[in-house]
Protein backbone atom coordinates (compact mmCIF):
# COMPACT_ATOMS: atom_id res chain seq x y z
CA UNK A 1 0.00 0.00 0.00
CA UNK A 2 0.77 3.55 -0.45
CA UNK A 3 0.73 5.31 2.90
CA UNK A 4 1.45 8.78 4.16
CA UNK A 5 2.39 9.53 7.93
CA UNK A 6 1.86 13.15 9.28
CA UNK A 7 3.74 13.85 11.91
CA UNK A 8 7.35 12.73 12.63
CA UNK A 9 7.98 12.85 16.21
CA UNK A 10 8.71 9.93 17.49
CA UNK A 11 5.22 8.18 17.10
CA UNK A 12 5.39 9.03 13.22
CA UNK A 13 8.84 8.00 12.81
CA UNK A 14 7.98 4.67 14.43
CA UNK A 15 4.80 4.17 12.62
CA UNK A 16 6.69 5.11 9.39
CA UNK A 17 9.83 2.76 10.04
CA UNK A 18 7.40 -0.26 11.26
CA UNK A 19 5.28 0.72 8.03
CA UNK A 20 8.02 0.55 5.88
CA UNK A 21 9.88 -2.32 7.43
CA UNK A 22 7.14 -4.79 6.41
CA UNK A 23 7.33 -3.77 2.98
CA UNK A 24 4.57 -0.92 2.25
CA UNK A 25 5.55 2.21 0.15
CA UNK A 26 5.60 4.89 3.14
CA UNK A 27 5.90 8.99 2.50
CA UNK A 28 6.29 11.12 5.95
CA UNK A 29 5.48 14.26 6.00
CA UNK A 30 6.20 17.24 8.58
CA UNK A 31 6.12 21.10 9.02
CA UNK A 32 9.49 20.84 10.54
CA UNK A 33 12.67 21.31 8.73
CA UNK A 34 13.97 17.45 10.04
CA UNK A 35 12.66 14.47 12.40
CA UNK A 36 11.74 15.17 16.38
CA UNK A 37 11.25 19.22 16.25
CA UNK A 38 8.65 18.69 18.62
CA UNK A 39 7.29 17.06 21.90
CA UNK A 40 10.26 14.79 21.02
CA UNK A 41 12.63 16.67 20.74
CA UNK A 42 14.61 16.53 24.52
CA UNK A 43 11.88 14.92 26.83
CA UNK A 44 13.26 12.81 29.77
CA UNK A 45 14.97 10.01 27.70
CA UNK A 46 13.12 7.15 30.12
CA UNK A 47 11.72 4.27 28.04
CA UNK A 48 9.35 2.93 30.99
CA UNK A 49 8.41 -0.36 29.99
CA UNK A 50 7.54 -1.78 33.50
CA UNK A 51 6.54 1.37 34.97
CA UNK A 52 3.72 3.03 33.88
CA UNK A 53 0.35 4.45 35.46
CA UNK A 54 -1.64 7.36 34.33
CA UNK A 55 -1.26 10.82 35.28
CA UNK A 56 -5.38 10.66 36.38
CA UNK A 57 -4.78 8.87 39.41
CA UNK A 58 -6.04 8.83 42.86
CA UNK A 59 -2.83 10.49 44.20
CA UNK A 60 -3.05 13.43 41.20
CA UNK A 61 -6.83 13.73 42.69
CA UNK A 62 -5.52 14.56 45.68
CA UNK A 63 -2.59 17.06 44.46
CA UNK A 64 -5.44 19.28 42.99
CA UNK A 65 -5.76 21.90 45.40
CA UNK A 66 -1.64 22.68 45.79
CA UNK A 67 -1.62 22.61 42.32
CA UNK A 68 -4.22 25.54 41.81
CA UNK A 69 -2.61 27.79 44.79
CA UNK A 70 1.54 26.96 44.88
CA UNK A 71 2.76 28.46 42.00
CA UNK A 72 5.89 26.43 42.83
CA UNK A 73 4.20 23.52 42.44
CA UNK A 74 5.37 20.75 40.11
CA UNK A 75 1.92 20.59 38.70
CA UNK A 76 0.46 23.36 37.34
CA UNK A 77 -3.01 24.30 36.49
CA UNK A 78 -3.72 27.54 33.83
CA UNK A 79 -7.62 28.03 32.69
CA UNK A 80 -8.24 28.67 29.51
CA UNK A 81 -11.48 30.02 28.05
CA UNK A 82 -11.61 26.83 25.69
CA UNK A 83 -14.56 24.45 26.18
CA UNK A 84 -12.28 21.44 24.88
CA UNK A 85 -10.40 22.14 28.08
CA UNK A 86 -13.09 22.02 30.30
CA UNK A 87 -14.36 18.67 28.74
CA UNK A 88 -11.13 17.60 29.21
CA UNK A 89 -10.80 18.86 32.62
CA UNK A 90 -13.92 16.80 33.47
CA UNK A 91 -12.87 13.46 31.97
CA UNK A 92 -9.43 13.76 33.44
CA UNK A 93 -11.59 14.18 36.95
CA UNK A 94 -13.82 11.06 36.52
CA UNK A 95 -10.48 8.96 35.05
CA UNK A 96 -9.04 9.42 38.51
CA UNK A 97 -10.68 6.77 40.10
CA UNK A 98 -8.59 3.98 41.98
CA UNK A 99 -10.53 1.20 39.71
CA UNK A 100 -10.15 3.59 35.73
CA UNK A 101 -6.26 3.88 37.08
CA UNK A 102 -5.73 0.76 37.57
CA UNK A 103 -7.08 -0.35 33.73
CA UNK A 104 -4.95 2.32 32.62
CA UNK A 105 -2.18 1.02 34.17
CA UNK A 106 -3.15 -2.16 32.66
CA UNK A 107 -3.34 -1.16 29.30
CA UNK A 108 -0.32 1.07 29.23
CA UNK A 109 1.45 -1.91 30.39
CA UNK A 110 0.65 -4.12 27.53
CA UNK A 111 1.41 -1.31 24.65
CA UNK A 112 5.25 -0.58 26.88
CA UNK A 113 5.96 -4.67 26.34
CA UNK A 114 4.78 -4.38 23.04
CA UNK A 115 7.04 -1.55 22.52
CA UNK A 116 10.16 -3.21 24.05
CA UNK A 117 9.88 -6.47 21.77
CA UNK A 118 9.64 -3.85 19.10
CA UNK A 119 12.85 -2.06 20.20
CA UNK A 120 14.31 -5.39 20.76
CA UNK A 121 13.66 -6.47 17.56
CA UNK A 122 14.34 -3.22 15.38
CA UNK A 123 18.28 -3.00 17.21
CA UNK A 124 18.93 -6.50 17.27
CA UNK A 125 17.75 -7.30 13.51
CA UNK A 126 18.04 -3.79 11.86
CA UNK A 127 20.38 -2.39 13.89
CA UNK A 128 18.86 0.70 15.12
CA UNK A 129 20.49 2.54 17.45
CA UNK A 130 19.59 5.72 20.13
CA UNK A 131 22.07 5.43 22.79
CA UNK A 132 19.77 3.07 24.58
CA UNK A 133 21.24 1.99 28.36
CA UNK A 134 19.73 -0.43 30.27
CA UNK A 135 21.23 0.75 33.56
CA UNK A 136 17.46 0.54 35.47
CA UNK A 137 15.56 3.16 37.32
CA UNK A 138 14.68 4.27 40.45
CA UNK A 139 11.17 5.85 41.59
CA UNK A 140 12.03 7.72 45.12
CA UNK A 141 8.94 8.23 47.23
CA UNK A 142 8.85 11.83 49.38
CA UNK A 143 6.51 10.07 52.34
CA UNK A 144 5.11 6.55 53.76
CA UNK A 145 1.68 7.39 51.56
CA UNK A 146 3.21 7.38 48.75
CA UNK A 147 5.47 4.34 49.07
CA UNK A 148 2.38 2.46 50.24
CA UNK A 149 0.45 4.27 46.93
CA UNK A 150 3.93 2.54 45.15
CA UNK A 151 3.83 -0.98 47.08
CA UNK A 152 0.08 -1.14 45.17
CA UNK A 153 1.11 -0.65 41.79
CA UNK A 154 4.50 -2.75 42.14
CA UNK A 155 2.00 -5.94 42.67
CA UNK A 156 -0.62 -4.75 40.49
CA UNK A 157 2.38 -4.67 37.61
CA UNK A 158 4.18 -8.14 39.32
CA UNK A 159 1.03 -9.93 37.94
CA UNK A 160 1.54 -8.76 34.67
CA UNK A 161 5.39 -9.56 34.32
CA UNK A 162 7.35 -6.68 35.77
CA UNK A 163 10.06 -7.56 37.88
CA UNK A 164 10.28 -4.65 40.69
CA UNK A 165 11.33 -4.38 44.03
CA UNK A 166 10.21 -1.97 46.84
CA UNK A 167 13.43 -0.33 48.55
CA UNK A 168 13.89 1.58 51.92
CA UNK A 169 15.96 4.45 52.09
CA UNK A 170 19.54 2.62 52.91
CA UNK A 171 17.92 0.01 49.93
CA UNK A 172 17.67 2.91 47.57
CA UNK A 173 21.58 4.65 48.75
CA UNK A 174 23.28 1.13 47.89
CA UNK A 175 22.03 0.67 44.43
CA UNK A 176 23.10 4.77 44.12
CA UNK A 177 25.32 5.89 47.02
CA UNK A 178 25.03 9.48 45.56
CA UNK A 179 21.70 9.78 46.82
CA UNK A 180 22.93 9.81 50.63
CA UNK A 181 22.30 13.76 50.78
CA UNK A 182 19.01 13.99 49.22
CA UNK A 183 16.64 14.71 52.07
CA UNK A 184 13.58 14.21 50.77
CA UNK A 185 12.73 10.81 50.65
CA UNK A 186 11.78 7.34 52.41
CA UNK A 187 12.31 4.72 49.89
CA UNK A 188 11.82 3.40 46.35
CA UNK A 189 10.63 1.22 43.56
CA UNK A 190 14.01 -0.28 41.97
CA UNK A 191 12.99 -1.70 38.47
CA UNK A 192 15.94 -2.87 37.12
CA UNK A 193 15.23 -3.54 33.27
CA UNK A 194 14.28 0.13 32.90
CA UNK A 195 16.00 1.84 29.97
CA UNK A 196 17.30 5.27 28.67
CA UNK A 197 18.31 6.14 25.60
CA UNK A 198 18.27 9.48 23.18
CA UNK A 199 14.67 10.40 21.44
CA UNK A 200 16.36 12.39 18.81
CA UNK A 201 18.98 10.25 17.54
CA UNK A 202 16.04 7.44 17.84
CA UNK A 203 14.01 9.50 15.41
CA UNK A 204 16.89 10.08 13.16
CA UNK A 205 17.85 6.44 13.02
CA UNK A 206 14.38 5.00 12.38
CA UNK A 207 14.42 7.59 9.62
CA UNK A 208 17.94 6.78 8.00
CA UNK A 209 17.06 2.84 8.29
CA UNK A 210 13.65 3.57 6.49
CA UNK A 211 14.92 6.07 3.68
CA UNK A 212 17.40 3.17 3.02
CA UNK A 213 14.04 1.17 2.21
CA UNK A 214 12.25 3.46 0.30
CA UNK A 215 10.99 5.86 2.64
CA UNK A 216 10.14 9.08 1.15
CA UNK A 217 10.40 12.13 3.36
CA UNK A 218 9.05 15.49 3.17
CA UNK A 219 10.46 17.87 5.77
CA UNK A 220 8.87 21.91 5.96
CA UNK A 221 5.61 20.31 4.32
CA UNK A 222 2.64 21.24 6.60
CA UNK A 223 -0.65 18.83 5.94
CA UNK A 224 -3.50 21.03 5.71
CA UNK A 225 -6.99 19.45 4.75
CA UNK A 226 -7.90 16.27 4.34
CA UNK A 227 -9.90 16.07 0.52
CA UNK A 228 -13.01 13.41 1.36
CA UNK A 229 -14.99 11.83 -1.07
CA UNK A 230 -17.81 9.63 0.51
CA UNK A 231 -16.07 7.35 3.43
CA UNK A 232 -12.36 7.86 1.97
CA UNK A 233 -10.01 10.73 1.92
CA UNK A 234 -8.58 10.65 -1.24
CA UNK A 235 -5.73 13.07 -1.13
CA UNK A 236 -4.00 15.26 1.89
CA UNK A 237 -3.43 18.92 0.80
CA UNK A 238 0.13 20.30 2.00
CA UNK A 239 2.12 23.34 1.65
CA UNK A 240 3.91 21.01 -1.19
CA UNK A 241 1.37 19.87 -2.94
CA UNK A 242 -1.62 17.17 -2.90
CA UNK A 243 -0.57 13.80 -2.12
CA UNK A 244 -2.31 10.69 -3.05
CA UNK A 245 -1.89 7.30 -1.19
CA UNK A 246 -4.13 4.42 -0.19
CA UNK A 247 -4.28 5.08 4.05
CA UNK A 248 -3.04 8.19 5.92
CA UNK A 249 -1.86 7.41 9.83
CA UNK A 250 -2.20 11.37 11.83
CA UNK A 251 0.74 11.73 14.16
CA UNK A 252 0.55 15.35 14.53
CA UNK A 253 1.12 15.30 18.55
CA UNK A 254 -0.95 18.29 20.30
CA UNK A 255 -2.29 18.87 17.07
CA UNK A 256 -3.80 15.70 16.17
CA UNK A 257 -7.44 17.43 16.49
CA UNK A 258 -7.39 20.36 13.96
CA UNK A 259 -6.99 17.52 11.37
CA UNK A 260 -9.35 14.90 13.04
CA UNK A 261 -11.89 17.63 13.29
CA UNK A 262 -12.00 16.96 9.49
CA UNK A 263 -12.46 13.86 9.95
CA UNK A 264 -15.89 14.35 11.81
CA UNK A 265 -13.58 13.15 15.27
CA UNK A 266 -13.52 15.20 18.26
CA UNK A 267 -10.64 14.03 19.99
CA UNK A 268 -9.63 15.30 23.50
CA UNK A 269 -5.77 15.73 23.65
CA UNK A 270 -4.63 18.65 25.52
CA UNK A 271 -0.95 20.02 25.42
CA UNK A 272 0.38 19.75 28.97
CA UNK A 273 3.80 22.08 29.35
CA UNK A 274 6.96 20.15 30.24
CA UNK A 275 10.68 21.24 30.49
CA UNK A 276 14.37 19.82 30.25
CA UNK A 277 17.85 20.50 31.07
CA UNK A 278 20.94 18.77 29.22
CA UNK A 279 23.47 18.78 31.19
CA UNK A 280 27.73 18.63 31.47
CA UNK A 281 29.24 16.37 34.09
CA UNK A 282 31.90 17.54 35.79
CA UNK A 283 35.32 16.47 34.59
CA UNK A 284 36.96 13.61 37.08
CA UNK A 285 32.94 13.34 38.30
CA UNK A 286 31.56 9.47 37.80
CA UNK A 287 27.65 9.86 36.29
CA UNK A 288 24.49 8.27 38.07
CA UNK A 289 24.41 4.75 37.69
CA UNK A 290 20.89 4.77 36.80
CA UNK A 291 17.83 6.87 36.21
CA UNK A 292 15.82 8.74 38.93
CA UNK A 293 11.83 9.42 39.15
CA UNK A 294 11.71 11.89 41.87
CA UNK A 295 7.88 11.34 42.72
CA UNK A 296 7.51 14.52 45.27
CA UNK A 297 9.18 16.76 42.65
CA UNK A 298 7.47 15.13 39.61
CA UNK A 299 11.24 15.10 37.98
CA UNK A 300 13.15 12.38 35.90
CA UNK A 301 16.79 12.25 35.66
CA UNK A 302 18.79 9.75 33.35
CA UNK A 303 22.17 9.17 32.10
CA UNK A 304 22.36 9.96 28.62
CA UNK A 305 25.47 9.35 26.37
CA UNK A 306 27.97 10.91 29.06
CA UNK A 307 25.26 13.67 30.13
CA UNK A 308 22.42 14.10 32.35
CA UNK A 309 18.89 14.60 31.49
CA UNK A 310 16.79 16.00 34.18
CA UNK A 311 13.09 16.83 33.13
CA UNK A 312 10.41 17.86 35.29
CA UNK A 313 6.98 19.40 35.91
CA UNK A 314 3.17 19.13 34.22
CA UNK A 315 1.54 22.46 33.38
CA UNK A 316 -1.89 21.92 31.96
CA UNK A 317 -3.33 25.07 29.94
CA UNK A 318 -0.39 26.40 29.05
CA UNK A 319 0.88 26.32 25.11
CA UNK A 320 3.96 28.69 24.92
CA UNK A 321 7.29 27.23 25.00
CA UNK A 322 8.87 30.05 27.17
CA UNK A 323 11.11 28.96 29.73
CA UNK A 324 10.64 30.84 32.91
CA UNK A 325 13.72 31.66 35.10
CA UNK A 326 11.79 30.07 38.28
CA UNK A 327 10.95 26.80 36.34
CA UNK A 328 15.17 26.73 35.17
CA UNK A 329 15.86 27.39 39.44
CA UNK A 330 13.89 24.34 40.59
CA UNK A 331 15.23 22.33 38.21
CA UNK A 332 19.17 23.31 38.97
CA UNK A 333 18.08 23.23 42.71
CA UNK A 334 16.96 19.61 42.21
CA UNK A 335 19.70 18.51 40.69
CA UNK A 336 22.18 19.73 43.50
CA UNK A 337 19.77 18.72 45.37
CA UNK A 338 20.16 15.02 44.19
CA UNK A 339 23.71 15.15 43.03
CA UNK A 340 25.19 18.00 44.77
CA UNK A 341 28.72 19.38 42.50
CA UNK A 342 28.07 16.74 39.92
CA UNK A 343 26.71 18.73 37.00
CA UNK A 344 28.25 21.79 35.03
CA UNK A 345 25.30 24.54 34.58
CA UNK A 346 27.01 27.26 32.47
CA UNK A 347 25.07 25.66 29.63
CA UNK A 348 22.13 24.01 30.43
CA UNK A 349 20.16 23.58 27.00
CA UNK A 350 17.24 24.08 28.57
CA UNK A 351 14.04 23.09 26.18
CA UNK A 352 10.51 22.88 27.06
CA UNK A 353 7.91 20.75 25.51
CA UNK A 354 4.12 19.58 25.31
CA UNK A 355 2.78 16.45 25.77
CA UNK A 356 0.17 15.79 23.78
CA UNK A 357 -1.96 14.09 26.64
CA UNK A 358 -5.82 12.32 26.62
CA UNK A 359 -7.51 12.89 29.74
CA UNK A 360 -6.99 9.01 31.00
CA UNK A 361 -3.10 9.19 29.49
CA UNK A 362 -4.26 6.21 26.88
CA UNK A 363 -2.99 7.37 23.58
CA UNK A 364 -6.06 7.54 20.93
CA UNK A 365 -4.28 4.62 18.09
CA UNK A 366 -7.41 3.23 16.07
CA UNK A 367 -9.26 3.68 12.50
CA UNK A 368 -11.10 6.57 12.22
CA UNK A 369 -14.33 7.78 10.97
CA UNK A 370 -12.81 8.15 7.61
CA UNK A 371 -12.10 4.91 6.15
CA UNK A 372 -8.33 4.89 4.95
CA UNK A 373 -7.44 7.19 7.99
CA UNK A 374 -5.90 6.37 10.91
CA UNK A 375 -5.51 7.95 14.29
CA UNK A 376 -1.89 7.68 16.40
CA UNK A 377 -2.07 10.64 18.94
CA UNK A 378 -2.29 11.48 22.48
CA UNK A 379 0.94 9.77 24.04
CA UNK A 380 0.96 12.25 26.94
CA UNK A 381 4.08 11.33 29.43
CA UNK A 382 5.00 7.99 27.50
CA UNK A 383 5.16 8.66 24.03
CA UNK A 384 8.66 7.45 24.05
CA UNK A 385 7.72 4.69 25.59
CA UNK A 386 4.81 3.67 23.99
CA UNK A 387 5.90 4.66 20.11
CA UNK A 388 7.17 1.46 18.87
CA UNK A 389 4.25 -0.27 20.40
CA UNK A 390 1.90 2.14 18.82
CA UNK A 391 3.64 1.77 15.47
CA UNK A 392 2.69 -2.07 15.70
CA UNK A 393 -0.66 -1.95 16.50
CA UNK A 394 -1.53 1.30 14.06
CA UNK A 395 -0.22 -1.59 11.01
CA UNK A 396 -2.49 -3.99 12.40
CA UNK A 397 -5.41 -1.49 12.43
CA UNK A 398 -4.77 -0.83 8.97
CA UNK A 399 -4.32 -4.30 7.93
CA UNK A 400 -7.26 -5.44 9.73
CA UNK A 401 -9.14 -2.47 7.81
CA UNK A 402 -7.95 -3.31 4.81
CA UNK A 403 -9.01 -7.28 4.93
CA UNK A 404 -12.53 -6.77 6.20
CA UNK A 405 -12.73 -4.74 3.09
CA UNK A 406 -11.10 -6.93 0.57
CA UNK A 407 -14.08 -8.77 -0.55
CA UNK A 408 -16.38 -5.25 -0.09
CA UNK A 409 -17.72 -4.14 -3.64
CA UNK A 410 -15.90 -1.14 -3.41
CA UNK A 411 -12.56 -1.28 -2.17
CA UNK A 412 -12.03 0.85 0.85
CA UNK A 413 -8.13 1.34 -0.19
CA UNK A 414 -7.92 1.26 -3.98
CA UNK A 415 -3.91 2.42 -4.93
CA UNK A 416 -4.34 5.76 -6.60
CA UNK A 417 -1.38 6.95 -8.95
CA UNK A 418 0.55 10.12 -7.47
C1 LIG B 1 9.41 17.46 29.48
C2 LIG B 1 8.96 16.16 28.86
C3 LIG B 1 9.51 14.97 29.33
C4 LIG B 1 9.09 13.75 28.81
N1 LIG B 1 9.69 12.60 29.22
C5 LIG B 1 9.35 11.40 28.68
C6 LIG B 1 10.00 10.22 29.06
O1 LIG B 1 10.94 10.23 29.86
N2 LIG B 1 9.59 9.04 28.52
C7 LIG B 1 8.56 8.99 27.63
O2 LIG B 1 8.19 7.90 27.21
N3 LIG B 1 7.94 10.12 27.19
C8 LIG B 1 8.31 11.32 27.70
N4 LIG B 1 7.68 12.48 27.30
C9 LIG B 1 6.54 12.38 26.38
C10 LIG B 1 6.96 12.27 24.92
O3 LIG B 1 8.03 13.16 24.66
C11 LIG B 1 5.75 12.61 24.03
O4 LIG B 1 4.67 11.76 24.38
C12 LIG B 1 6.11 12.34 22.57
O5 LIG B 1 7.20 13.13 22.19
C13 LIG B 1 4.92 12.63 21.65
O6 LIG B 1 5.36 12.28 20.38
P1 LIG B 1 4.51 12.63 19.07
O7 LIG B 1 5.26 12.06 17.93
O8 LIG B 1 3.09 12.22 19.28
O9 LIG B 1 4.46 14.23 19.05
P2 LIG B 1 5.58 15.26 18.58
O10 LIG B 1 6.94 14.81 18.94
O11 LIG B 1 5.16 16.59 19.07
O12 LIG B 1 5.50 15.19 17.00
C14 LIG B 1 4.42 15.72 16.27
C15 LIG B 1 4.98 16.21 14.95
O13 LIG B 1 3.88 16.59 14.12
C16 LIG B 1 4.27 17.70 13.36
N5 LIG B 1 3.05 18.37 12.88
C17 LIG B 1 2.06 18.91 13.63
N6 LIG B 1 1.07 19.38 12.84
C18 LIG B 1 1.46 19.13 11.56
C19 LIG B 1 0.86 19.37 10.30
N7 LIG B 1 -0.35 19.95 10.17
N8 LIG B 1 1.53 18.98 9.18
C20 LIG B 1 2.75 18.35 9.29
N9 LIG B 1 3.35 18.12 10.46
C21 LIG B 1 2.71 18.49 11.58
C22 LIG B 1 5.13 18.53 14.31
O14 LIG B 1 6.01 19.38 13.61
C23 LIG B 1 5.86 17.45 15.10
O15 LIG B 1 7.13 17.17 14.55
C24 LIG B 1 8.09 13.72 27.80
C25 LIG B 1 7.57 14.92 27.30
C26 LIG B 1 8.01 16.13 27.81
C27 LIG B 1 7.45 17.41 27.25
Amino acid sequence: MKICVIGAGVVGCATAYQLSRIGHEVTLVDSAPGPAAGASFANGAQLSYSYVEPLANPSTFRAIPKMLLDPQSPLGLRFRADSSQWRWIASFLRSCTPARSRRGSLALLATASLSRQANDRWMNEDGLDFAVQRNGKLVLCPDAASLQHQSKQVQLQAAHGAEQALLTRDGCIALEPALRSHPDFVGGVWTPSECAADPRAYCKSLVNIAASRGLRTLWSTRATRFVIKGHRAGCLQTTAGDLVADAFVLATGIHAPELARQLGESILIEPIKGFSLTLEIKKGRRGPATSITDLARKTVLAPLDGKLRIAAFAELGRTDLKIPPHRLRQMMQTVEAIYPGLCDFTEPNAWAGLRPATPDSLPIVRQSRIANVFLNAGHGALGFTLAAGCAVQVTEAIHDARAMHSTAATAVFPTLAH
